[in-house]
């Protein structure tokens, strides 16, 4: 049966379709994990489920999923390690089920590229609307490509990041950016506003991030600053925090 969700208001936006894709619970406890999966399952997700890092990364391996619930702790591996070696192949959203508040500040961080997170104790139904969430804003994301080009993407911004194709649009037009400086430019129009650490943006976008090169981290700002300038040589998108780092402008 259809959710009978009333349409939306806008008619410029239709709403993607969420609920019709598969989700990977990855969590050891039993009962809890039956709980999500009895909670998503209700919403209308197909769920897979692995009780190990191990088991996670094949099954992530094999299967393109839609979003991926992650304990924290797992008997092999931990879901920080599950989740940065998910990051060097795929951009699928991450929810990290957390126990202590010392997971929660490095999840915050942004260390480790997850996209939100839940505290145990939580609620089904809360983490069932924190799925919705964020399968409806990767779908946004992604939903561009089908469309015909505009100037502004969901968050009001001259950006349009297709992650499937490595694809930045910047006022409409195709950025030619090398992979790192895509994975850096994604993760600053995802917050704009966010100031992110040169040691963050390295840790976000490089395979092996090394503390020594943090002013690679620069050099790609620079080179992807340029690019952006040739487009709109009037604007200059990302914001230099002295002695921090860089977020993307806030005020378009
Ligand atoms: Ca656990």
């Amino acid at each position: 049966m259809p959710n009978s969700v009333p349409p939306s208001n806008t008619a410029d936006s239709p709403a993607p379709e969420v609920g019709a894709g598969r989700i990977l619970v990855v969590e050891d406890e039993l009962s809890i994990r039956d709980n999500i999966v009895y909670a998503l399952e209700s919403e209308g997700f197909r769920v897979d489920c692995a009780a190990t890092g191990s088991e996670a990364l094949e099954m992530a391996g094999k299967n393109d999923y839609q979003l991926v619930v992650l304990d924290v702790g797992l008997p092999d591996i931990n879901g920080f390690d599950v989740c940065q070696s998910l990051r060097k192949t795929s951009h699928v959203p991450v929810i990290f089920l957390t126990a202590r508040s010392s997971e929660v500040d490095r999840v915050v961080g942004l260390e480790i590229g997850a996209d939100d997170y839940v505290t145990k104790p939580f609620s089904p139904r809360e983490l069932s609307a924190r799925v919705r969430a964020n399968v409806r804003r990767s779908l946004l994301n992604t939903a561009t490509t089908d469309s015909p080009p505009q100037t502004d993407d969901a968050n009001g911004l001259p950006f349009q990041i297709d992650y499937e194709r490595w694809e930045i649009r910047y006022y409409e037009q195709a950025l030619a950016l090398s992979r790192y400086e895509f994975r850096l430019l994604a993760l600053l129009i995802e917050k704009p506003g966010r100031v992110y650490s040169r040691a963050q943006l390295m840790n976000a976008a490089w395979e092996e991030p090394d503390a020594s090169m943090e002013r690679t981290v620069d050099t790609h700002i620079k080179s992807l600053r340029a690019k952006l300038k040739e487009r709109r040589v009037d604007l200059d998108p990302i914001v230099t925090h002295r002695g921090i780092g860089y977020s993307l402008r806030e005020d378009w």
